[in-house]
């Protein structure tokens, strides 16, 4: 993968004196009724056994002690979150008897009357449209009924492909044409959202664009009846940065964009996922962010959770999730100048190491995906592959023989006593009794 350049600002942050939150970004499950080319088929899948209610409530309460002078802000994405059985009980709970925000990205497929009855748990609704499943007609019509009662966004998807950009962007026009004509009544934000190579995995590359693409994309987000806009921090949405020349000025910036243009690179930054963001996956397995840097934290269905106490220095060159990118970060320069702080050579190294495997797996993820019949390219995904794979061959190894172990302990540790006895015991005794004999009884051989 080419290097990605990084952001011109050196800090993504709060303003002090802003209330820091924690934000729980979920993926309920892979169960998905689209199958969206540029999707992964772990995201739709369906073939994970759904969490239990309980042992998502059990997470909430721990996280929220755990981080408790944060505001819990819990946002669903899936696979499509409103497929999963228990979701309308579990926003009932998390907005009623938790005073969390909650928020959710929906394909928007689900029929009206059950957005309708549900709109009113969420503080925010994300709507993704999808050119190649999304019917327009029933999309504006949903978008229309929650938009009277809470706030949305509209994510509309362009894939590269002519005739499917062509038809998001015949989308986003008529749906900016029915907001001129007051069709739509609530807070809506619409956003053009360019698509991740891998999207769905943790090795991802940006999709290629052409100039005319490009222009689409770029300043693509807008904003009406803002006067409706019910909740005052948002947290997908424009980003607020600093650079280490005017450290007290804040620059807003699209990530949308951001991500367009490849500018996010964020390498040796340390980036408060884990502190400020917790990433849940539709296996129930708890990772600081979706970029699954900094490892795993504990499993919905355990119970038990390590939560980190400490930022992690980013061993990535592209970070392509919007909630990824807009946690708080700061650059290596804005830590020395700013906060008078540098990399450990322990960290240093760490990162160094990590950003290698990064590199390599989002090499191969690219390749298997495009396809290839270059012999270096073919290799270097087979090689890759082996390298990815040789530290868990190696776990899986020990772990069998530690296995071994324990079920045949009996008989093994007779045989390594004998083993021990054989060779520390007896063959000492047996030769100095020869010994012995040889010279002092002068018999020439050792009894049998
Ligand atoms: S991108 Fe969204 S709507 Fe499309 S298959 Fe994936 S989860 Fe479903
Ligand atoms: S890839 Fe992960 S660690 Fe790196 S900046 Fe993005 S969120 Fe932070």
């Amino acid at each position: 993968m080419s290097e990605l350049s990084r952001p011109d600002f050196d800090a993504i942050q709060l303003p002090a004196g802003k209330t820091p939150f924690l934000h729980l970004c979920w993926l309920l499950h892979n169960k998905c009724n689209h199958k969206c080319s540029y999707c992964a088929e772990i995201n739709w899948g369906g073939n994970f056994e759904n969490l239990s209610l309980e042992a998502c409530k059990n997470f909430v309460q721990q996280a929220r002690d755990h981080f408790h002078d944060r505001k819990l802000m819990v946002s669903f994405t899936g696979g499509e979150p409103t497929l999963w059985p228990n979701f309308g009980e579990l926003v009932r709970w998390l907005k009623e008897d938790v005073n969390a925000v909650v928020m959710m990205t929906s394909n928007g497929t689900r029929h009206i009357s059950y957005f309708k009855e549900i709109a009113k748990y969420f503080d925010w609704i994300s709507f993704s449209y999808h050119p190649e499943f999304t019917r327009d007609e029933k999309f504006f019509e949903n978008v229309i009924a929650c938009s009277a009662s809470t706030n949305l966004t509209v994510r509309v998807m362009f894939p590269p492909n002519p005739a499917l950009f062509a038809k998001s962007k015949s989308f986003l026009d008529r749906l900016v044409q029915k907001q001129e004509q007051g069709e739509i009544p609530g807070f809506v934000k619409v956003e053009s959202v360019p698509i991740a190579v891998g999207f769905g995995t943790e090795f991802t590359s940006p999709a290629k664009y052409n100039d005319e693409q490009d222009k689409v994309l770029f300043n693509s987000i807008r904003e009406f009846n803002t006067e409706k806009l019910a909740v005052e921090a948002m947290p997908i949405s424009q980003l607020r940065a600093y650079r280490t020349d005017h450290p007290d000025q804040e620059n807003w910036f699209e990530p949308n964009e951001l991500i367009a243009r490849e500018k996010t690179n964020f390498y040796g930054w340390k980036c408060d996922i884990g502190i400020e963001q917790l990433f849940i996956d539709h296996l129930g397995q708890v990772v600081r962010a979706g970029c699954r840097v900094g490892g795993e934290i504990g499993y919905l269905s355990k119970g038990v959770f390590r939560f980190p106490t400490k930022a992690v220095y980013c061993p990535k060159q592209y970070c392509h999730c919007i909630t990824d990118i807009l946690t708080t970060k700061r650059s290596p320069e804005w830590l020395a100048k700013i906060e008078n702080e540098s990399m450990s050579i322990g960290d240093r190294a760490v990162t160094y190491l990590n950003s290698i495997r990064y590199d390599w797996m989002t090499q191969i993820t690219r390749i298997e995906r495009e396809g290839t019949n270059d012999i270096s390219d073919m290799t270097l995904s087979a090689t890759g592959k082996l390298m990815n794979f040789a530290p868990m061959v190696l776990y899986r190894t020990w772990y069998f023989i530690l296995r071994v172990f324990v079920y045949t302990r009996v008989w093994t540790m007779r045989f390594l006593i004998r083993v021990f006895y054989a060779r520390v015991f007896w063959k000492p005794y047996f030769f100095i009794r020869y010994q012995y004999r040889k010279r002092i009884l002068k018999l020439d051989k050792p009894e049998a």
